[in-house]
């Protein structure tokens, strides 16, 4: 699950970064707004946690420039603008979720969980390819009606490709939802993690396509 974070606090930013990297999401942070279009166009997160405040562009218009590209995208806004106003304005441009600062941590990580749910309702809750089957909600993996045991990072990986069966996932993509901008990642680390999750799918069940990324036949 990737957020992008769009604060313009770098204090809150870190404090809320450190706090969603723990619950094992993979959190990049923008401190404007008008990158932050830029990239949601480009690297599509799961969820946008947005600032209102920013100081380029308003939170409001960065989320009617969201809302232009992609409906779904879920959008929770954080801001000190408490006005009943401030918040009709924030929902009726597709907000959907709203938080007061300040807010206790763990309200935040109650409400991305929440989002969390959401989205993954709005995919079918279970994608069977030959033998192998995911459930998304219940993050469990059976190869044979048999559970495997994946780590989180080899559970990211299989979810992104069964998703995308028949398509190409690209190694930069794979990458971007297993690690935040700036963390260390070795050159060799997702192949590792293709490695280990080889070892307990099928045989030739993900294909390597050389120099782009792997793929998962329907
Ligand atoms: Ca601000």
């Amino acid at each position: 699950m990737q957020i992008l974070l769009v604060e313009d606090d770098h204090s809150l930013a870190q404090g809320i970064s450190h706090a969603l990297k723990l619950e094992g999401f993979s959190v990049n942070h923008l401190d404007r707004g008008e990158p932050a279009v830029m990239t949601i166009k480009s690297n599509q997160p799961d969820i946008v946690i947005l600032d209102l405040g920013l100081p380029d562009i308003d939170g409001l218009v960065v989320l009617k420039r969201i809302r232009n590209y992609s409906k779904q995208i879920p959008v929770l806004i954080l801001t000190a603008r408490t006005t009943l106003d401030d918040k009709i304005a924030g929902l009726d441009n597709g907000a959907d979720d709203y938080l007061d600062k300040p807010f206790e941590m763990l309200e935040l990580l109650a409400r991305l969980r929440v989002l969390e749910r959401r989205l993954s309702t709005s995919y079918s809750n279970q994608i069977t390819i030959g033998t192998v089957r995911i459930d998304i909600k219940a993050h469990t993996v059976s190869v044979d009606d048999i559970t495997t045991d994946l780590s989180r990072k080899e559970y990211m990986v299989l979810k992104s490709l069964m998703e995308n069966a028949g398509n190409i996932q690209t190694r930069a993509s794979l990458e971007a939802k297993l690690y935040s901008w700036g963390d260390e990642v070795s050159s060799n680390a997702l192949e590792v993690h293709i490695h280990h999750l080889r070892k307990q799918m099928p045989t030739g069940f993900i294909t390597t396509v050389r120099g782009v990324g792997y793929r998962v036949n329907r």
